[in-house]
């Protein structure tokens, strides 16, 4: 079991080392699983605005995760599931439960040792195979809500054996400009602090904006009392990318292993690495996307998305610069100047009304000026309805979701989900079935009839309308083999305009990218 912590800020890398990590270890031969326990008391992060916490992650087995899921896939090849994933409000949750149900037989329950042991049997459980479980501990050392996250792999180590329970710390050193010099002192008060919670690290992350010298690394080693080699840096890379080989350079794998007193299985393989940081970097041909969605200010908000792109245009060798678009900022006046550099436009996934008018204008422009258009979830939702609109006539059509009294609600709430009161977990989320029609884009990206894809979302095509579409330019080309819901249109008169109820990014990794990310772009790259 390898721990991860984080120390003096958030947001320093610790999924991207976890997941690189991941990697390393199974290159080496090894299998790896990773988790994250997160401190916060939303049962999932599914409620959360995306504001708040970035894109929700969805697994194929239909669970709402922390973005650094992604991260986890993306880097190691490996599937997360649902439970790969824990809050602190999903511990209570089940704890509280369970006191309701009279399972405690009568004792107090407490933070020490019910909840403690909750999150015990969270890291254990659905571990078979695995050579490694790795564990980010979301938050930062010093926070009140991951104290009991943090006990609790205190005494997991202590009950698992030490030998066989290894603590990574990742800390900020800073770089003072003024004063020309690396400081460790955070680094030092960070591990103080964890040491004081009876946890010692055996191998700290320092993350700088440059390489820190022999004498602070010495520094480090000596007040927090770990031997100069697991003293590892990690200064700022280009691309993220190149964690994998940096960490590597770094000897961090190589540290691990000898911690557990193991040898290497195989040689590591970092040439996809470096083929991809090469053609991410070195790319000469580049092609400008517009994302349009409403949480733009927000780059997590779009995560795998973005990354998606990016897996794209390494498919095709060009450099993928994306271009964020803020709905609201769309009209019928500011479209020829937002888009008139963008060879490809996308529509992003999202909830409720707001910003609603701009994502329609955009989907027209693209669909009329013949912009390679890729609409997601929502995106594909409101080209349904523009094209209602602006094609069929159907001037006041509508997702029920933003008009619920419109008169053609062709987008809509299934049945099941009508008589639905709870918001949270709700939707119809995870991997389903889709069977393509063979004379089609999407088949010819796809090359294969049967896919399978991830979905979150509660409103679906309203199958009453299928006959007006039926005659039109917009074909449906990818159905639901068991419930007849439509999944994907596309139309005929474009180079290349394809929508999907579904959401193809999370399924896009940099060593095998998405086949519709890799014609969309390979559609955009050749836009006149
Ligand atoms: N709000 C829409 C729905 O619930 C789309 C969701 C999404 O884009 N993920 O169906």
């Amino acid at each position: 079991y390898i721990f991860v912590t984080g120390g003096v800020v958030s947001s320093l890398g610790k999924g991207l080392s976890s997941a690189s990590l991941a990697y390393l270890l199974q290159s080496r031969g090894y299998k790896v699983r990773i988790r994250k326990l997160d401190p916060y008391l939303n049962v999932d992060p599914g409620t959360m605005s995306p504001f708040q916490h970035g894109e929700v992650f969805v697994t194929d087995d239909g669970a709402e995760t922390d973005l650094d899921l992604g991260h986890y896939e993306r880097f190691s090849g490996i599937s997360a599931k649902k439970s790969d994933n824990i809050t602190t409000g999903k511990i209570y949750s089940d704890v509280l439960k369970k006191e309701r149900q009279g399972k405690y037989l009568g004792k107090t329950v407490q933070v020490i040792p019910h909840i403690t042991n909750r999150i015990k049997e969270f890291i254990k459980h659905d571990v078979a195979k695995e050579d490694f479980v790795i564990c980010e501990i979301g938050g930062t050392v010093g926070d009140i809500e991951s104290l009991p996250f943090l006990e609790a792999i205190r005494q997991f180590s202590n009950e698992f054996g030490r030998k066989n329970t290894l603590f990574i710390h990742l800390t900020l050193v800073p770089y003072m400009r003024a004063s020309d010099e690396i400081k460790t002192k955070p680094t030092q008060h960070s591990v103080k602090e964890l040491r004081s919670i009876g946890i010692q690290p055996d191998i700290i992350i320092c993350r700088s904006e440059r390489s820190i010298p022999l004498d602070q690394r010495k520094k480090i080693s000596l007040f927090c009392n770990v031997s100069i080699d697991d003293v590892i840096e990690t200064v700022d890379v280009k691309t993220i990318y190149e964690a994998p080989i940096s960490f590597n350079k770094e000897k961090l794998d190589e540290r691990v292993l000898k911690f557990f007193k193991i040898k290497s299985r195989k040689k590591v393989n970092l040439n996809p690495w470096k083929k991809i940081t090469n053609s991410v970097l070195n790319n000469k041909k580049k092609v400008n996307i517009a994302i349009i969605g409403k949480y733009v200010e927000l780059k997590d908000a779009y995560k795998s998305i973005s990354e998606a792109l990016i897996h794209g245009g390494v498919f095709n060798s060009c450099e993928v610069k994306i271009k964020w678009i803020h709905s609201e900022d769309v009209n019928l006046k500011s479209t020829a100047n937002l888009f008139q550099d963008c060879s490809g436009i996308v529509a992003a996934p999202g909830f409720g009304e707001r910003g609603i008018n701009g994502k329609l204008i955009t989907i027209q422009y693209a669909r009329i000026k013949n912009i390679s258009f890729l609409g997601i979830c929502l995106g594909m939702q409101m080209a349904v309805v523009e094209f209602a609109r602006n094609v069929l006539g159907f001037k006041t059509a509508h997702s029920t979701e933003i008009n619920s009294k419109t008169k053609y609600p062709v987008i809509d709430l299934m049945q099941d989900q009508k008589v639905l009161l709870n918001k949270g977990g709700t939707m119809r989320l995870g991997s389903y079935k889709c069977e393509l029609l063979k004379k089609s884009k999407t088949y010819n990206a796809y090359k294969q009839e049967k896919i399978e894809e991830r979905h979150r979302h509660r409103y679906e095509f309203n199958n009453d309308f299928l006959d007006h579409f039926k005659k039109s330019d917009m074909k449906f080309v990818g159905t639901n083999p068991e419930s007849g819901l439509i999944e994907i249109l596309e139309l005929k008169n474009h180079p290349w305009f394809i929508g999907v109820q579904f959401h193809p990014e999370f399924k896009s990794r940099p060593l095998s990218p998405h086949p519709l990310f890799s014609s969309f772009i390979k559609a955009a790259k050749n836009h006149k």
